[in-house]
């Protein structure tokens, strides 16, 4: 077993048996990982109220024999919660554009400092895809050609111009203006 401490931002939250929990969180050292919460649900949990999606903590974890997964949340503080609904949307395609295990200090450093300052506009948007290897500057919509791209659609993994968009009738909670 070995111990680490890492900076991280709580993505989601999953229920784990009757009492236990499993938080996502994208961490400074590690990337995206998962780590088991025990006793997550009783009402006396003291890491608990710490591990709120949103949240910017410090961790301290415990890697379990298995290479590159099996942590435990040993400890946890909280500094910070972002919870308005522009800042869940980035933690949303945070979540869904980052595979586990995979660290990246950049993708990191640029999701919170967004968070913090609150910027959720296209520019924001165009780092982190920028970050992840999407160029927004060369991308064309992926139906009609349209160099005038305006959304990046996270679950297909794709870019749309607005009338594109409009035909294939995505929800906006979908589409990532860019
Ligand atoms: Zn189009």
């Amino acid at each position: 077993m070995t111990e680490l401490y890492t900076e991280a931002i709580v993505l989601g939250k999953e229920k784990r048996g009757d009492i236990d929990s499993t938080v996502i969180l994208y961490s400074k050292s590690l990337g995206k990982i998962r780590a088991f919460v025990k006793s997550a649900r009783k009402i006396t949990s003291k890491l608990s109220p710490h591990l709120e999606p949103g949240m910017l903590v410090r961790a301290r974890l415990i890697q379990g024999e298995k290479r590159g997964g099996n942590f435990q949340v040993a400890d946890v503080l909280s500094e910070e919660r972002y919870k308005e609904a522009e800042a869940v949307k980035m933690l949303r395609f945070a979540n869904d554009m980052t595979a586990e295990g995979e660290e990246d200090i950049r993708f990191w450093q640029a999701l919170k400092l967004l968070l913090k300052e609150k910027r959720f506009d296209p520019p924001a948007y165009q780092l982190l895809l920028h970050i992840l290897g999407f160029s927004t500057q060369t991308a064309s919509c992926n139906r009609c050609h349209s160099k005038k791209v305006d959304y990046f659609i996270t679950d297909e993994v794709l870019f749309l111009c607005r009338p594109c968009s409009r035909i294939l009738n995505i929800p906006e909670e979908k589409a990532i203006s860019i």
